[in-house]
């Protein structure tokens, strides 16, 4: 059975990892080991290779998952975090380097799929050498893998992994801050759903619930006003959603009152798993659109929401602007090229509500399909040597 195709971001500290602890088996007798049947589990995720390095002088304990590198290198970040076991983290990271295969396909851009971890307490001072031991770590994949900021990881220890490879990004100075062409992304992506759903994209009077006024949201909802939308926000920080109220002319509900706004579209700008049993029959939207990561809490739930007659857009197909904009980064592009291309995030969308017609299929697995199909026609492309 395939892994779920969902993706984490690559700089979202929001993000916590319900999937390692639901691997955790409390149950266990102490003492007693993990029965880690490596190859099945490669074999269950599909990927191509999977690294793990110790170094006993500081402990770093670090797995690199590769999932593919049809497209190009495997690119996706380090995530820091204290497992409750070692197959916990490597589950982990095979399905997050999976995900990122399918983000890169969709964007259109030249990178596989990977990922990493780090096993340990992610607020330890001593980075310097932990990091480094990493850095050679990626070093040693010479460049099949190229890391970046995840979950528990920041700029600063992104430079020290310099000092040992150069197949690092998301360093100090350079693309920086992802969140405006995320934003800018995701509005775009908004835009195609409404031609889907209305026959025109322009958003002017649509009604938005927007749930997180962070760094997506706030530039999110600048567009969304420029554009004459109607705001409707919430946040558990009130200082973000005063800005929200103040600069865009929106209204504030309390954080759980959003799922029960009546709106066009349900921008999710905060938490994965928010289209959940609970909420996806409270919501009264035609449109869920939103950047944050694995929305969905299980696949079904995308098929509540396409029996509800709800437009889902599959989350990482939407909120590829943190990923472009690490390409960005990569191949020298200057700003305007990474916004006009996650400024395609339109176009994609709206092939994805295509095959998802054509195929009689709920959205996110259309956003599958199209990955499958990208990666599978380089791989043809590719096959013979000259
Ligand atoms: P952020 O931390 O800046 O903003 C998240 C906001 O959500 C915060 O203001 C936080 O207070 C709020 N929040 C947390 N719990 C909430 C709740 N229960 N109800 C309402 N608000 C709540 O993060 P961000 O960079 O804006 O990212 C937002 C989402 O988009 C995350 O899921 C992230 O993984 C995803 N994402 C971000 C990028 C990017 O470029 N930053 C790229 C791809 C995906």
């Amino acid at each position: 059975m395939k892994a779920p195709a969902k993706s984490s971001g690559l700089s979202s500290p929001a993000v916590s990892t319900p999937e390692a602890r639901a691997v955790a088996d409390p149950g266990r007798e102490p003492g007693e080991r993990d029965r880690l049947d490596l190859f099945a589990l490669l074999a269950e995720h599909e990927h191509e290779q999977v690294s793990l390095y110790y170094d006993p002088s500081t402990g770093y304990r670090g797995i690199i998952a590769i999932h593919s590198t049809v497209l190009g290198p495997a690119l996706g970040g380090t995530r820091f975090w204290s497992y409750p076991s070692d197959e916990a983290a490597l589950i982990d990271c095979l399905r997050l380097a999976r995900g990122m295969t399918y983000k890169a396909a969709v964007a259109g851009l030249n990178l596989g799929g990977g990922k990493s971890v780090i096993i340990g307490d992610n607020s330890t001072a001593r980075r310097e050498a932990l990091f480094r031991a990493h850095g050679r770590h990626v070093e040693s994949l010479k460049g099949r893998y190229i890391t970046a900021e995840d979950v528990g990881t920041s700029t600063s220890d992104m430079e020290y992994i310099k000092a040992e490879t150069n197949h690092v990004t998301g360093l100090i100075g350079r693309s920086g801050d992802p969140s405006p062409v995320t934003a800018y992304g995701v509005y775009r992506g908004m835009k195609a759903c409404a031609r889907y759903r209305y026959d025109s994209d322009s958003l002017a009077g649509k009604a938005v619930a927007l749930q997180g006024c962070g760094s997506v949201g706030y530039h999110l909802a600048k567009l969304l006003f420029a554009e004459g939308a109607d705001i409707t926000c919430t946040d558990i920080d009130p200082r973000r959603v005063k800005r929200v109220v103040e600069e865009c002319g929106a209204k504030a509900v309390a954080s759980d009152a959003i799922y029960d706004v009546r709106a066009n579209i349900f921008a999710p700008c905060a938490l994965g798993a928010v289209i959940n049993d609970d909420t996806v029959q409270r919501l009264q939207v035609e449109i869920v659109a939103g950047a944050a990561n694995n929305q969905l809490a299980e696949d079904r739930h995308g098929d509540l929401l396409e029996r509800r007659g709800i437009t889902y857009a599959p989350d990482y197909v939407i909120n590829g602007g943190g990923l472009i904009n690490v390409n960005a980064e990569l191949h020298g592009w200057a700003p305007e090229r990474a916004r006009s291309k996650a400024g395609e995030i339109y176009d994609t969308l709206l092939r994805v509500f295509e095959i998802a017609r054509e195929e009689r299929v709920p959205s996110y697995q259309a956003a599958d399909r199209l990955a499958e199909q990208r990666i599978a026609s380089i791989a043809q492309v590719r096959r013979n040597f000259v």
